[in-house]
């Protein structure tokens, strides 16, 4: 299908559905390495977009223009690390996105956007154990993709298997940003919250672009 604003609206509700789903999984990962408040701080935050996106007149012209309601939503219910996280994300997504559809390039340029976004606010790079190692793969995967002309939805598809690798590989690392830091070593074992809900937030695009 076409990347357009409707896309746009229906990877948000989906992602919504995904946080409420996995409420309880993303709360235990946080209690193995942080403080349980994760999969309630994006169930708080989605909730919060979703009833936003209901409220809306009519829906927005450009794909942007939803990615800043999320951006904007976020950032003022999430809380915790991730909000601000999340928050820049969407918003350097929406930046690049102010366009009624996205093709392939469109796709790329989402996806590093929101990269830099979640280095510029935390500064960690790739194998400290946060939802950068879902994040870095999945652009590499997208830019690879998009050189080989895949179409758009399979620059997403491409990106959220990636991710969703990424995410488990950060099992075996030791968390050297965030509050999983705090536990040194013994953050080891575990998969981390971020790049967990990170995996489910690209998944959801994908699953929208069918
Ligand atoms: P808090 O740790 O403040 O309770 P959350 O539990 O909502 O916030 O989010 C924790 C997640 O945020 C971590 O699992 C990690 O993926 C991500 N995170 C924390 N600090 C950073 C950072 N500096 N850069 C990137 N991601 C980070
Ligand atoms: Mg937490
Ligand atoms: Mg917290």
């Amino acid at each position: 299908m076409t990347l357009d604003v409707a896309w746009a609206i229906d990877w948000v509700r989906r992602a919504a559905t995904a946080v409420v789903e996995h409420r309880e999984e993303l709360v235990e990962l946080d209690r193995q390495i942080g403080d349980g408040d994760h999969g309630e701080n994006l169930t708080r935050g989605f909730t919060a977009v979703v009833a936003k996106l209901d409220a809306l007149a009519e829906p927005p012209a450009l794909v942007g223009d939803v990615l800043r309601l999320v951006a904007t939503t976020l950032m003022s219910t999430v809380g915790g690390a991730s909000g601000p996280l999340y928050g820049t994300a969407f918003l350097r997504a929406a930046k690049v996105t102010g366009l009624p559809a996205l093709g392939p390039d469109g796709v790329v340029a989402l996806l590093e956007a929101g990269l830099e976004g979640i280095v510029a606010r935390g500064k960690a790079v790739p194998g400290e154990k946060t939802m950068v190692d879902a994040w870095a793969p999945a652009v590499a995967a997208a830019v690879q993709a998009a050189e080989e002309g895949a179409p758009a939805s399979e620059v997403l598809g491409s990106a959220a298997r990636a991710a969703h690798a990424g995410a488990l590989a950060t099992i075996p690392l030791v968390a050297t940003k965030g509050r999983a830091s705090y536990l040194g070593e013994r953050s080891a074992g575990h998969l981390d919250p971020g790049a967990r809900s990170s995996d489910l937030l690209l998944a959801a695009a994908a699953l929208a672009a069918g």
